[in-house]
């Protein structure tokens, strides 16, 4: 039996999977439209089981060796390198993601669990850590504590990765966890439930309930038997889930949008930097937080780029992921697909100077194709230039100074990633410092590797994922003094 035939249609709520009893959602394939599968929503009566479950489970799963943690989160991470083809394909499917991309995901959640599972052995080695001050009669040390139950609210661009970056490190800390994967594409998210199962992790540690955000997340977010919401999504449902947090203090961490820059400088390598500016706008069909879709260029190399770009443009091959020689595929779903083309149609409303691309994709009948975008000499007062689209979509201004480069990535409500490219080093560093944005790339792709850390400046996000800050997410911080 194939991972999907386990997971499809239901909810992991204490180590048992159980059908929703809510509204019948069907999960829509991007490439055909066509339903791949159905589920009934998960309603707030579950996601009330799945929390009192978690919450029976944390005084056990938190008092285990943080190293016995980590032998169940290698298990299941062995639990999902064994059904990897199966993952992949659905990852296509549901997604229509290219092959490549798809198995990129697979393999990154993989390697961030692994990643947790080593920070929790050393955890065990910090849980009492001396305080080092000179106060007569006084000594003081810290411990280490995890918060408690905790939930996550899942988007649909990253399945599966961007729930390992919030699962490694609440598994390892010692947090349990009810998941929330978004009702687009809710399959690998679900395998989770499958992981655990397949690596023996005691009942109630993780669970899983699939629903719309307006019932499922809503109820998981108002939970007071949560401790931590931590989200990933659009700044606007970010929002209402911090108010939602703010009843019971609860503590959140929000990995919300983004509208990143690439700054381009008079002495960068031409080529790197049309292949870096089309890649950071065309994985995963543009569909990034971190998607660097404003480019700011030197006004003394724009036409020379501009030409290079379109080359870029030119060598997409749109198509299906079963397609062979694909590079891009459809958006996921068809909100997102009429978000987009609402994008290109209000650009035309604008008069926006549209270089290639700039409409549905003709060719196909069926999916939630568009074309990629390329748009010159767009205004600041564009809405394509201060609101996050989401798609294919770069807008191109030009700068004749540092300072104004500085100063236009900067001019915007987001502050997630930026990308600098230019020869010259301590340029890069100078205005790597002075950029608002949580991760600055400098010549190279964007990368996320799990021990670096991820999350925003200003309206893109509260807290950082991964690294060291992403396990402190899911600690207390306890200090006990007694007299010396
Ligand atoms: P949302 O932020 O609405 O969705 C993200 C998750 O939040 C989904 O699981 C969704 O549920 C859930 N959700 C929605 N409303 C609530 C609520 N009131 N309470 C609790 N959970 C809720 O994003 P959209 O799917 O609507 O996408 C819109 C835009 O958001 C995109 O075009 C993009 O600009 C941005 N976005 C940013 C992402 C990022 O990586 N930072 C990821 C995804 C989107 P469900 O989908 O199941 O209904």
């Amino acid at each position: 039996m194939g991972a999907r035939d386990v997971i499809i249609e239901k909810n992991f709520c204490n180590g048992k999977w159980v059908q929703g009893t809510g509204a019948r959602i069907a999960v829509i394939n991007p490439s055909t439209e066509q339903p791949i599968g159905h589920f009934n929503e998960a309603s707030a009566e579950l996601v009330d089981d799945a929390v009192r479950a978690a919450n029976e489970a944390f005084p056990g799963w938190s008092a285990l060796p943080a190293a016995e943690r980590a032998t169940y989160m290698r298990k299941m991470t062995a639990a999902i390198r064994d059904h990897f083809e199966d993952l992949v394909a659905m990852q296509m499917e549901n997604c229509g993601k290219p092959r490549g991309e798809a198995e990129a995901d697979i393999n990154g959640s993989v390697d961030c669990i692994d990643y947790f599972a080593d920070r929790a052995d050393e955890l065990d080695a910090r849980r009492q850590t001396p305080i080092e001050y000179d106060i007569p009669g006084y000594r003081s040390s810290t411990r280490l504590e995890p918060m408690g139950p905790v939930g996550f609210i899942l988007p649909w661009n990253f399945p599966m990765k961007i729930c390992s970056w919030k699962l490694g490190p609440a598994l390892a800390a010692g947090c349990t966890v009810v998941i929330k994967p978004s009702e687009v594409t809710p399959f690998t998210d679900t395998f989770w439930g499958r992981a655990a199962e397949l690596a023996g992790l005691p009942a109630g540690v993780l669970n899983v309930v699939n629903g719309t955000g307006a019932v499922t997340g809503a109820a998981l977010s108002e939970h007071p038997g949560l401790r931590k919401i931590s989200f990933t999504g659009s700044t606007r449902t970010g929002k209402s889930i911090m108010k939602a947090a703010a009843e019971d203090v609860k503590n959140i961490g929000l990995e919300l949008g983004g509208k990143s820059p690439t700054l381009v400088f008079e002495d960068a390598d031409l080529d790197l930097a049309a292949r870096l500016a089309v890649e950071g706008v065309f994985y995963n069909s543009g569909q990034c937080c971190n998607a660097t879709c404003r480019l700011l260029v030197h006004e003394s190399i724009k036409d020379a780029l501009t030409e290079k770009l379109i080359e870029e443009y030119k060598a997409v091959v749109l198509g299906t992921p079963d397609t062979d020689g694909m590079t891009m595929g459809p958006l996921a779903s068809k909100a997102q697909y009429d978000k987009v083309t609402g994008y290109q149609d209000i650009a035309r409303e604008e008069g926006l100077n549209c270089l290639i691309g700039g409409g549905r994709a003709a060719a196909f009948n069926t999916g939630y194709f568009v074309e990629p975008t390329l748009y010159d000499d767009v205004p600041k007062s564009s809405r394509l230039w201060q609101e996050e689209i989401f798609g294919p979509v770069l807008c191109i201004r030009t700068f004749s100074t540092e300072e104004e480069a500085i100063a236009e990535a900067n001019d915007t409500e987001y502050g997630l990633a930026a990308s600098i490219i230019t020869e010259d080093d301590e340029r890069a560093e100078r205005v790597a410092a002075q950029l608002e944005a949580g991760h600055v790339y400098n010549n190279v792709s964007v990368a996320i590797p799990p021990q670096t850390s991820w999350g925003g400046f200003k309206q893109s996000g509260i807290g950082r994922e991964l690294g060291p800050w992403g396990l402190a997410g899911f600690l207390e911080v306890k200090t006990v003094t007694s007299r010396q």
